[in-house]
């Protein structure tokens, strides 16, 4: 067992009074490490620290910047199999889907590089003779990023990179089951060339420090990924606090994937199968919303059936796995409920819903799919996070899309067709931000932005060139000479 218990404080290693054990969930004898848990004067140390650093980092040459994002993307590419076994062994996800979350933060990482060279600003000529207007692109200030454990590399990676490449110094707090990835990130962040300061890791737990970052003064921004609820008492708090914060929520998804009677069949087999249950079903965007039209239904969900119950369900870290465990015993009795809930308003467990047992003792639940769901039922309406779809049947394109948009998220949308009409039609009215034409409702690319609409956003998009949005404040000058 590795013995690591430190917070990240003005490029110092500070150790904490409390540690956190950090449990792997394919095997719950397996203890990873025992992690920092940082106090609210740990995190008050590192908010100021973030607020001194950031006059002079703001002003950084962007090569400067550039280098150093650069660096951290090279090493996590260089290192992405270890830091993918860790990753896995902390959060769960099979050892292939570790990995290529691994290389999705060191690209992201690279990305940022890049756009730290192109902070470019806007000129117009005054309506007063003589006059001209620069708008320019400037750092928030000392940005709180708080985080949660379903992408516990590549979510920080999207938050910190265009943090630092935009000028601001980050305060970043990871969520308290997938500590060890956020650890060995900041170890490659402290020997990148970054000042002290710039970036700090304080893993405070919410029942400990949870409101120092909200309440501080010092922290201009809060860009936050995780549930609904807790999405609202942060925005809650950065609008109370004073000044009010700049704020970004990305939240929680109930993402519908629609199948036409012209989809191909196979095809949309293997969309739903990626979107429903791939990473255990633990993404914000997976599929969780069946919406199959009259002819298809029955073929389709034959078909569906029969590739979940050939699902390999087991240790992560196995080579042939093809789904992980659940994170940990709360979302796995969430699951349960949610199964139990499912039978209760009249919805039938077609496949899986079962805790399995493996070699090792962990959270293993295989992937269940409910059918004859309507969307009225709270397993079509919640969102449950967990390896767990609702087969909805409806008459047609109308109705489906109907049912698609008839809820109170709206994060991602899929649609498998043929028909370009569909297709097209879909994209134009679809109520989600990401819109998926014969894909998979997860699954997108690291240089485009990323975000929804209704109750699963809010504020500006993350993830490519968009982020500039949230991490840069605009400053319109006027001139004469
Ligand atoms: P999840 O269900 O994915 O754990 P949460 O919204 O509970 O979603 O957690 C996401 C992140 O937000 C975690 O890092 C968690 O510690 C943090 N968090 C939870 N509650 C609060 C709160 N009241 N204030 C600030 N951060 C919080």
């Amino acid at each position: 067992m590795q013995k690591i218990n430190s917070n990240f404080i003005a490029g110092a290693w500070v150790p904490s009074v409390d540690v956190l054990k950090n449990i792997n969930p394919s095997d719950t004898n397996d203890v990873i490490g025992e992690f920092a848990s940082a106090a609210v004067s740990e995190t008050e140390q590192a908010i100021d620290s973030a607020f001194a650093a950031f006059p002079a980092w703001s002003r950084s040459s962007p090569q400067l910047r550039h280098d150093m994002l650069k660096n951290v993307g090279d090493e996590i590419l260089v290192r992405k199999e270890e830091l993918g076994r860790l990753l896995s062994r902390e959060e769960g996800k099979t050892l292939a889907e570790g990995v290529a979350e691994v290389v999705r933060a060191g690209q992201i990482f690279q990305f940022y590089a890049g756009e730290s060279l192109r902070i470019a600003g806007d000129r117009l000529d005054s309506a007063r003779t003589n006059v001209e207007i620069e708008i320019a692109r400037e750092a928030v200030g000392v940005v709180g990023l708080i985080t949660p454990w379903n992408f516990p590399i590549a979510i920080p990676a999207w938050k910190i990179a265009p943090a630092l490449a935009y000028g601001n110094c980050v305060v970043f707090k990871p969520a308290e089951l997938v500590p060890a990835s956020a650890h060995a990130l900041t170890e490659i962040l402290a020997r990148s060339g970054i000042p002290e300061g710039v970036f700090n890791l304080v893993p405070w737990q919410v029942s400990v420090a949870g409101q120092t970052i909200l309440n501080s003064a010092k922290v201009a921004a809060v860009s936050f990924t995780g549930s609904v609820a807790t999405g609202r008492k942060i925005a809650q708090s950065c609008v109370l606090s004073s000044p009010m914060k700049k704020m970004q929520l990305e939240m929680g998804g109930k993402n519908p994937l629609i199948v036409l009677d012209d989809a191909d069949l196979d095809f949309a087999i293997e969309c739903a199968v990626n979107g429903a249950y791939f990473a255990t079903g633990q993404r914000c965007t997976a599929s969780s919303r069946l919406i199959v039209t009259e002819n298809i239904h029955d073929r389709f969900v034959a078909g569906l059936s029969e590739r979940i119950r050939e699902l390999v369900v087991d240790h992560a870290l196995k080579a042939d796995s093809q789904m992980g465990p659940v994170v940990d015993q709360k979302q796995f009795d969430q699951d349960n409920e949610y199964i139990r809930v499912g039978i209760d308003e009249g919805a039938k467990l077609s496949v899986g819903g079962e805790q399995l047992k493996r070699g090792t003792p962990g959270f293993y639940l295989s992937p269940a799919l409910f059918t004859e769901a309507n969307n009225d039922m709270r397993i079509a309406r919640e969102e449950i996070f967990g390896p767990i779809a609702a087969v909805i049947r409806v008459a047609d394109y109308e109705s489906a899309l109907q049912v698609a948009n008839d809820t109170e998220f709206g994060l991602s949308a899929g649609i498998c067709t043929t028909s370009l009409k569909y297709a097209q039609h879909f994209k134009r009215n679809s109520e989600a931000g990401t819109v998926m034409v014969n894909l998979p409702t997860a699954g997108t690319d690291y240089f485009a932005p990323f975000g929804g609409r209704k109750g699963s956003s809010y504020g500006s998009r993350e993830q490519g060139r968009y982020a500039v949005e949230f991490y840069t404040t605009v400053k319109t000058a006027y001139t004469t000479s």
